[in-house]
């Protein structure tokens, strides 16, 4: 899953504002304002390797928008990361943050590298320097980044630390995801999931499927593994499961304890006895109700989606489905719960984290479930009903409402004078 066309990212965002824009009638000038974002900061981070000498690699962090509020979004490490591709991975968090109606803007960062095979120390120095070099640009009331790909509480740890000394205080809202010890928010490593889970639940029900439905999910990640177990849990049957190096199907259902047992020993899901091995595209075209891509973006193109099987797709990754393989989806009657609503469990729970740095409190892990399952809810009834009165795919009517809030800030903040100025 590494050589999918992440360049395209950027494109995709920019067709999602335009169709939008179009929707909504903006005036021009706004629409073209939410085509760029608002800063893009590229950095050269040099660090010592470890065989001593000094190597150098690239990032990246991107402000979509702040218009609604810090710039909110994650850092992933990855050899594939471009500045478009991040560039189009921050105008997706404006659109989910707005969506979600949370106090934030939209923001995204990179580093140009492979972290598999790297050492502890060689990834420790890579994060301090990439925190070092952005510092400048960050900070809690201006962009507050978090784990994205690859990246998770150690790295964001290492940020703070690093940000807190540069300037002179500890400062833990400067980023979200960190480790409970350093301040992070209980509930918060399995948010993307939880959030993903309530918002696939409560589809589920809109489309009358059984109570038992068969998932397939594709990503056996942080919001992968712990989504699979959510969904069994709930009754669900997931009869697959995929990580980068393949995936196990099983019609009757997965033993999920044991397929994580056998990817903490051996390192993938492949190496669970008790299934049938199938390949990531394999895994896309099983037989099952309920379809979840939780790996990278590009997944299901046109190809794939002529393949999907299931009745519902949910979007756990950013960006997994193709424009391409929308429309075959959608002309198969398959019913797509976008990215920017089905991946928004872990901003959420992000921003409760910096609100709780911000005011020194603690939420109970109950309170962060409760408020988090409020959210997604609200958002996701929202979406339904105005998908449903306007006639729209539920990405267009997503986008259109979180576009509009974006708007609507940005307007507000640029709006030219009307009246002449005071006298002195
Ligand atoms: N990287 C996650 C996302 O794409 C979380 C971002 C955050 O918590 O700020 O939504």
């Amino acid at each position: 899953m590494s050589d999918l066309p992440h360049r395209d990212l950027h494109a995709v965002a920019l067709e999602t504002i335009d169709a939008a824009a179009e929707l909504l009638g903006l005036e021009p000038w706004l629409a073209a304002t939410l085509r760029r974002p608002e800063r893009a900061v590229t950095v050269e981070i040099p660090y010592l390797a470890a065989d001593g000498t000094v190597r150098s690699v690239r990032g990246y962090r991107v402000q979509h928008s702040t218009a609604r509020g810090p710039a909110k979004g994650g850092i992933r490490f990855h050899p594939d990361v471009t500045i478009e591709e991040v560039t189009g991975l921050a105008t997706l968090m404006s659109i989910k943050t707005a969506l979600l109606d949370l106090p934030l803007g939209g923001g995204k960062g990179g580093v140009t590298v492979d972290p598999r095979g790297m050492t502890d120390a060689e990834v420790e120095a890579i994060t301090r320097g990439y925190a070092r070099a952005i510092a400048g640009v960050i900070g809690p009331d201006v962009d507050v980044p978090a784990p994205d790909v690859n990246t998770g509480t150690r790295h964001m740890d290492w940020i703070a630390d690093e940000y807190g000394h540069l300037v002179g205080s500890p400062t833990p809202a400067v980023v979200t995801g960190k480790s409970l010890a350093a301040g992070g928010s209980l509930g918060r490593d399995t948010a993307t999931a939880a959030g993903c889970r309530t918002v696939t639940l409560r589809a589920a029900k809109q489309l009358g499927l059984a109570a038992d439905a068969r998932v397939a999910i594709q990503g056996f990640g942080n919001a992968g593994a712990h989504l699979a177990r959510m969904l069994a849990a709930d009754g669900l049957r997931v009869v697959a499961v995929s990580d980068s190096r393949g995936g196990v199907h099983r019609p009757d259902g997965l033993d999920l304890a044991a397929v994580a047992e056998a990817k903490r020993v051996h390192g993938s899901v492949t190496a669970f006895p008790d299934a049938d091995v199938v390949t990531n595209e394999e895994l896309l075209a099983v037989d099952c109700e309920i379809l979840v891509p939780a790996a990278l973006e590009g997944a299901i193109a046109e190809r794939e989606a002529t393949k999907v099987r299931a009745r519902l797709v949910a979007e756990a990754a950013n960006g997994p489905c193709t424009p391409e393989a929308d429309l075959v989806l959608a002309e198969r009657d398959v019913v797509v719960l976008p990215d920017v609503l089905a991946s928004a469990g872990g901003v959420t729970v992000s921003c409760f984290e910096w609100q709780q740095n911000r005011d020194g409190s603690t939420w109970s892990e109950a309170r962060v479930a409760a408020e988090l399952d409020r959210r997604m809810q609200g958002a996701f009834d929202a979406l339904w009903d105005y998908a449903a009165a306007q006639r729209l795919p539920l990405r267009l009517a997503a986008v259109a409402l979180g576009v509009q809030r974006v708007a609507e800030a940005t307007r507000q903040r640029h709006a030219a004078p009307t009246a002449a100025p005071l006298a002195s």
